[in-house]
């Protein structure tokens, strides 16, 4: 049984996604993490990621590991954990400009059927109840207006000590969700079978409620 969450950047996917999973005892797998692990080698290497040839010749170059520690997924580039370092705010935005090139896609496709056929997952990311998991059996396409994404993002970096802005948040969040929606391969967009559910005014375990409901009514 696979679970497919899809929905723009801040809509609460992965903390969801996360607690879901427990609930409903399946492995979660966060594939914007695995976008970001590319992404972060690039930046590493001083990779420029908005040239695609060099990209695409340096995907052989990164080994992708996904392990579980306590449940939690921890993610190894070329065998370093580097869970934490990925979710520094350049790191997304570069992620989403690899996104677009074909050679990044299928390297990683390939790692999240594999996950999907081996265990019983809740899979988060873009285009997952689209092209990844086209037969899962439980689709959400999970949203929420750009202002209260960009509200939760501005509370979560601020209790973290991260000094920002709240406006230069909310136009980061449109121009990603412009470039994930645009893009020629495995655009973000709600699959014609996702059940839409817009998280603006619910509780994350308001959230989480919805979908456990959802995935038990498709078990069934
Ligand atoms: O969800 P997260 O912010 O970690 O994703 C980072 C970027 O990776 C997204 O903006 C998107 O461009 C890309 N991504 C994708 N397909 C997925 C998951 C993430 O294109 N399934």
């Amino acid at each position: 049984m696979n679970i497919a969450i899809d929905g723009p950047a801040g809509a609460g996917k992965s903390s969801i996604a996360r607690l879901a999973a427990k609930k409903l005892n399946y492995v979660y797998v966060d594939t914007g993490a695995m976008f970001r692990t590319m992404a972060l080698y690039f930046l590493n290497e001083n990779i420029n990621p908005s040239e695609e040839e060099t990209v695409t010749a340096n995907c052989g170059q990164i080994q992708i590991t996904i392990e579980y520690q306590n449940g939690e997924q921890h993610i190894f580039l070329n065998g370093n954990d580097v869970s934490a370092d990925i979710r520094k705010e350049e790191v997304g935005r570069q992620a989403s400009v690899i996104a677009r090139y074909p050679a990044v896609r299928t390297k990683l496709l390939n790692l999240q059927r594999k996950l999907a056929s081996e265990n019983d997952v809740i899979m988060d990311g873009r285009d997952i109840g689209t092209v990844v998991l086209p037969e899962a059996e439980c689709k959400v396409y999970l949203t929420a207006s750009a202002e209260v994404r960009a509200g939760r993002r501005y509370k979560e970096l601020t209790e973290k000590g991260i000094d920002c802005d709240l406006a230069e948040i909310e136009k980061d969040i449109i121009a990603r969700d412009e470039q994930d929606m645009k893009r020629e391969i495995a655009p973000l967009t709600q699959a014609e079978d996702a059940v839409l559910v817009d998280s603006s005014n619910l509780t994350i375990d308001e959230v989480v409620e919805k979908i456990c409901e959802l995935a038990k009514g498709a078990s069934k």
